[in-house]
């Protein structure tokens, strides 16, 4: 289904797309750095802060736990990157040391500052379309209603305690 501005419909629920999450279309669209629900808001407010919802559809992004797996990925993918071009580079040019830290230190600082937020935006992506975390548009009442238990449990392992 086709809304106004050409774009598929979104089936939204106060933040939560409830419609069909395709997790390569997402991957795709997170590693573009836009929102996985619609592909057209931006996913970072700043170079890798995440925007709380999506600009374009409103689609909550907070619940996002990509923690230090993007610096990972991104660690093994210059990792490999760089490895290889400075073994063909030595084998074929042995050229002086000097000249292999004028060239694979800015181009590691380079690749990884051009690599990081792609990463992240696929992962995040990812997070959202296998409703992981706080992504589960069904998940709400059952996270809070599990927290609203715990916490009846705290106080009522507190309150003896206190009234003595
Ligand atoms: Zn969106």
């Amino acid at each position: 289904m086709q809304d106004r501005t050409g774009l598929p419909e979104v089936h939204r629920s106060e933040g939560k797309s409830k419609g069909p999450r395709p997790v390569f279309t997402s991957i795709l669209r997170g590693a573009a750095q836009k929102c996985p629900a619609c592909g057209v808001g931006a996913m970072f407010r700043r170079y890798l802060k995440v925007a709380d919802a999506c600009p374009h559809c409103g689609e909550e992004l907070h619940h996002q736990r990509a923690d230090d797996a993007p610096p990972y990925f991104t660690i093994v993918i210059v990792g490999h990157i760089v490895v290889g071009l400075v073994l063909a580079v030595e084998m074929a040019y042995r050229p002086p040391l000097w000249v292999h830290a004028a060239l694979w230190l800015p181009l590691t600082v380079i690749l990884t500052l051009l690599i990081l937020p792609v990463v992240k935006g696929a992962l995040i992506a990812l997070q959202w379309a296998l409703l992981m975390h706080g992504f589960d548009p069904d998940a709400k009442e059952e996270v809070l209603q599990s927290f609203d238990a715990d916490l009846a449990q705290a106080s009522a392992r507190q309150l003896p305690a206190l009234s003595k």
